[in-house]
Formats: structure tokens, C-alpha cells, sequence
């Protein structure tokens, strides 16, 4: 998963959030405590905050990667035929129940030769 990190060589000088052009990284000072705060939707990934922190504290490199992040894995049903990957059980069932189909697992192109092979012949 992305997101914003600091590590623990942070020592509060608050470069990052006064040099941040899209104001994206903030602070809160409270009794005896500062934690900054960094809000992903504003941040434009220019890695701003990683060029002027003094302590590199700042792990912004993951941001840039663009790296997918897996949310979720399904059972996949293939076409019986050539193994084309067709739908998930759950969305198979939707289809088959609402279009009353039979619940062969058939690609386009095998669904339709295997309904022509049932056409009666003519000479
Ligand atoms: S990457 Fe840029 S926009 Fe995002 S928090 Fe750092 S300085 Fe701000
Ligand atoms: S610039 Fe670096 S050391 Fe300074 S507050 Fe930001 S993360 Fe911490």
C-alpha cells in the first residue's frame, strides 16, 4: 500500500510542511507533542518535502514506483473450450440467472459454434 512515511530521524524542524507548494503536509503542536499530518489527496507526489528535509526522514520514493496494489482475488471460471478467462463464479451465476442461460462456461466464440453445431443440417 502507498502511502506517506516519516521515520524516526524526524526532528520536528517543519521544512517539509513550510516548502510543501501543495500544502498537502501540516502540524499540530499540542501540550508537549508536534505531530505532522499529511493528507494523500492534496500531495502531488513533486518530492518537495524528501528534497529540503535535513534528516531524510522523509521515505517518499515509494510514491513514485506507481506501483498497483492488489484489493481483491476471485476464483476465475475459463471457457471449457480454450481456457479463455471468462468471469467469476459469483458473476457467472448474476448472468446465468437473469439471462436464463445454461451455466456451460463458453467463451463468445465457442458459444456460438456450439449453438450452430445444434441447427439442424440442410442439404
Ligand atoms: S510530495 Fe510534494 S505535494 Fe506531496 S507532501 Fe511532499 S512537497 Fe507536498
Ligand atoms: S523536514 Fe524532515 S525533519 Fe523536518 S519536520 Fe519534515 S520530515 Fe521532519
Amino acid at each position: 500500500m502507498s502511502y506517506f512515511r516519516v521515520n524516526n530521524n524526524c526532528n520536528g524542524c517543519l521544512s517539509c510542511v513550510e516548502n510543501c507548494p501543495a500544502s498537502a503536509l501540516s502540524h499540530e503542536d499540542q501540550d508537549n507533542q508536534r505531530t505532522l499530518r499529511h493528507n494523500m489527496t492534496k500531495c502531488a507526489r513533486c518530492g518537495q518535502c524528501w528534497r529540503v528535509c535535513p534528516q531524510d526522514a522523509i521515505e517518499f520514493q515509494h510514491l513514485l514506483v506507481g506501483q498497483w496494489d492488489d484489493v481483491v482475488t476471485m476464483d476465475l471460471i475459463r471457457c471449457r473450450v480454450c481456457g479463455e478467462p471468462l468471469y467469476s463464479p459469483d458473476y457467472q451465476q448474476k448472468v446465468f440467472d437473469t439471462a436464463r442461460l445454461d451455466s456451460e462456461p463458453l467463451c463468445a466464440l465457442h458459444r456460438q459454434r456450439q449453438a450452430a453445431s445444434k441447427w439442424p443440417r440442410t442439404l
